[in-house]
């Protein structure tokens, strides 16, 4: 799976951040950002963790 954050919607909680930090990030203006490659099979369940609990719903599959 890919995953991609929609900064029209991101508040910059950081909700994803804590439940997956080694798919998304922060960026300098207090965004979240996710990788660009693959999300690797390990980290899915924790990804679709943070798709399901942004609370802008900011976050989709690719
Ligand atoms: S949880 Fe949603 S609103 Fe919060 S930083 Fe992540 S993508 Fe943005």
């Amino acid at each position: 799976m890919k995953v991609w954050v929609d900064d029209q919607r991101c508040r910059g909680h950081g909700m994803c951040l804590t439940l997956c930090p080694e798919v998304f990030s922060l960026t300098d203006d207090g965004y979240a950002v996710a990788v660009d490659s693959e999300v690797p099979a390990d980290l899915e369940s924790a990804t679709h963790e943070a798709i399901q609990c942004c609370p802008e719903q900011a976050i989709s599959e690719k």
